[in-house]
């Protein structure tokens, strides 16, 4: 299988996840077949335990995988469904590595980073779906850091060994722009191509981050001093509107045909362009409305990235602009606050773990019932809406979260049973997807169009279903069960404009040309709101 290695020079940030999602859209679009891996230089085992504030947030595939929010990327802009053999971090190399040596695999050698902990990741390379027609693996970090050094070295050692027409380095790199000199300056990229070539790895395409046009001139510059062709040398403007514009803009500099071309890969059909219709709605859109989003981890705008990509596919299949207005939930909680919740069209409260801020989430849970404004609640949001629920209607002031009061009288929230006796914190959750049944009748039922969906799962603490009927008495439908073990996943109010609450997490499975039914029902009440008040 052909493969194709995307690295990052001169600083984080670049792009490099959205580069490589935007390249296998274009390829897909050729008819092509693509799997994406990133490889992760960090010794954490996965991202699960990172906070969101540093890393972002963490990103749920099918089979239960925590992963970084580039796989995220990699979904949104492509058809492939990604599993854990998609996700790698040094610490999982390295643990694998660490167990062959205790299980006496290596007979006596010494074991070392080269060849061991290069072999082990050569090893993850070779295991590829059959059916797809090319690879795209993405090494995390910058060129430089000390941790990804064993990933290069593994990178040239499969070139060398695959042959160098099965594999096609991308680089993606900065040209900063120097307003005093009035020029974009490319030094940076030099010193970082020298560095890759320092360690055996000649890149084949350049793509330049830029804020500025590249000229001619400039091109042949950076393809004489970094050795790659002019044609290799990929301009990667600064986008205007939306990442959904960067199939379109890399097409249009040939990054698709210079790598069928460098791979020998014959497209399948004429290339099918699908995102000049998602961007036309992006520009055009013919209403907007107002959304708020109330978490604890709004300072890091990569924290909710799923929720924010959810919300903009909505907004994209009812040509709507979605302004979202971010909430600080602990600024909720001083008693002044209600203003920052006013002149909203929809509240939405993502998912999160820990105490800080969860009475702020309470009381936009509660605003949004008492003021019949449409409310989205998901995971921790969803919990957060049941204890709102069940101290201002069901009258029990006590209740809340056995995640926050673990000894508290009134339970509404409480901890999985497979969880009782769990104390590790890696990958211990009820994770991955789901199947759900939808109750005849309900909002839900509507929204999906079908009776069983499957959802992705990422929590250690569940709706007590001891309470069913005190909820369902006083209007709080559950409309969504896991057939299985009954676990409540779907809670609605029936006399609300739209008040939905679920325990899974939506927004891993919407897609620009697809917009999650929830979100998109979501929007669509908080528009009919915005129509309403105009
Ligand atoms: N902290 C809650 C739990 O573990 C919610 C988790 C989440 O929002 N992802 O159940």
């Amino acid at each position: 299988m052909k493969q194709i290695f995307v690295t990052g020079g001169v600083v984080s940030s670049l792009g490099k996840g959205l580069t490589a999602g935007a390249l296998g859209a274009l390829l897909e679009g050729h008819g092509l077949r693509v799997e994406l891996k990133k490889f992760d230089p960090y010794l954490n085992l996965d991202p699960g335990t990172m906070s969101p504030l540093q890393h972002g947030e963490v990103y749920v595939l099918e089979d239960g995988t925590e992963t970084d929010l580039d796989l995220g990327h990699y979904e949104r802009f492509t058809h492939a469904v990604l599993g854990r053999r998609h996700s790698l971090t040094s610490g999982r190399i390295y643990e694998s590595v660490l167990q062959k040596e205790r299980n006496g695999e290596y007979l006596g050698q010494t074991v070392q980073t080269i060849p061991h902990v290069t072999d082990a990741i050569k090893e993850q390379l070779q295991v590829v779906d059959e059916r797809a027609d090319l690879c795209i693996t993405e090494i995390g970090g910058t060129i430089g850091d000390i941790e990804g050094l064993p990933f290069l070295e593994a990178l040239r050692q499969f070139a060398l060994e695959r042959g160098r027409e099965d594999v096609v380095f991308l680089h993606l790199t900065l040209l900063p722009y120097l307003r005093a000199a009035e020029e974009l300056k490319t030094k940076p990229t030099q010193q970082s191509v020298a560095k890759l070539r320092e360690i055996g790895i000649q890149p084949d395409i350049l793509v330049c981050r830029t804020e500025r046009e590249i000229s001619p001139d400039m091109r042949r510059k950076i393809s004489l001093f970094c050795n790659v062709s002019p044609r290799a040398v990929v301009e990667e403007r600064d986008l205007q509107d939306s990442i959904y514009e960067l199939p379109s803009v890399l097409h249009r500099e040939q990054l698709d045909a210079l790598v069928l071309e460098r791979l020998g890969l014959r497209p399948r059909r004429a290339y099918e362009d699908i995102w000049s219709d998602i961007l036309r709605r992006i520009r055009e859109p013919s209403c907007r409305c107002r959304i708020g989003l109330v978490g604890k981890y709004v300072s890091c705008k990569d924290a909710y990235k799923s929720v924010y990509e959810a919300l903009a596919h909505a907004g994209i299949a009812l040509c709507c602009r979605v302004e979202i207005r971010t909430i600080d939930a602990e600024a909720l909680e001083s008693p002044e606050a209600a203003e920052l919740l006013k002149g909203l069209d929809g509240i939405l409260v993502p998912g999160g773990f820990g105490t800080r801020g969860v009475e702020g989430k309470i009381r936009a849970a509660n605003y949004a019932r008492e003021q019949q404004i449409p409310y989205f609640g998901i995971c921790l949001g969803m919990q957060m809406a049941t204890v709102a629920f069940a101290r201002r209607v069901l009258g029990r002031p006590e209740a809340h979260s056995a995640e926050f009061d673990p000894r508290g009288a009134y339970p509404v929230i409480r901890r999985l049973d497979s969880q009782q006796d769990t104390a590790s914190r890696g990958a211990t959750m009820r994770l991955g997807s789901r199947p759900c049944h939808l109750k005849a009748g309900s909002l839900a039922r509507r929204l999906y169009g079908s009776e069983e969906i499957f959802e992705r799962h990422r929590h250690r603490y569940e709706f007590n279903r001891e309470l069913e009927e005190a909820f369902e008495s006083r209007g709080m439908l559950i409309s969504g069960r896991c057939p299985g073990d009954g676990a409540v996943e779907i809670l609605e109010l029936a006399q609300h404009p739209y008040y939905l609450a679920v325990q899974f997490h939506p927004e891993f499975q919407s897609k620009p040309w697809q917009a999650h039914p929830l979100f998109r029902g979501f929007l669509q009440a908080a528009l009919d709101r915005a129509q309403e008040n105009s």
